[in-house]
């Protein structure tokens, strides 16, 4: 079994994590001409993202980020992680065929506009 499928076997945070990792070294690599590293601002979207993860209230029943009522990030770390899956995400059927079926994080950028929480 490869690598790419034992991480899918994981929970659905890990994978989700894996999958952000994924499309940011894309991003990273195409943007800012690093070659198999993150450079620091990535790294530190890549860091943030994680750790929203980590404090996901729903875990193993987390919703598709655009379905979720709690927008967790924030505006701008929004902004930066849509402008990436905007880039990355089609090229991930190619990279990532099997990541990207479950490319519940590229829906991001169609969050809707209802229940919108203040935090
Ligand atoms: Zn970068």
């Amino acid at each position: 079994m490869s690598d790419e499928n034992n991480k899918l076997n994981g929970s659905r945070i890990a994978r989700e994590k894996h999958t952000i990792e994924a499309m940011l070294h894309i991003y990273c690599r195409d943007h800012h001409q690093t070659q198999g590293k993150l450079c620091n601002e990535c790294h530190q979207l890549l860091k943030y993202a994680h750790r929203r993860l980590d404090t996901c209230p729903f875990q193993e029943t987390k919703p598709a980020c655009n379905q979720c009522q709690v927008h967790c990030y924030s505006t701008m770390m929004r902004d930066r992680v849509k402008s990436v899956m905007r880039y990355a995400g089609p090229r991930m059927t190619l990279r990532h065929p099997v990541l990207s079926l479950y490319h519940l994080l590229d829906k991001l950028r169609e969050v809707p506009e209802l229940g919108k929480k203040k935090p």
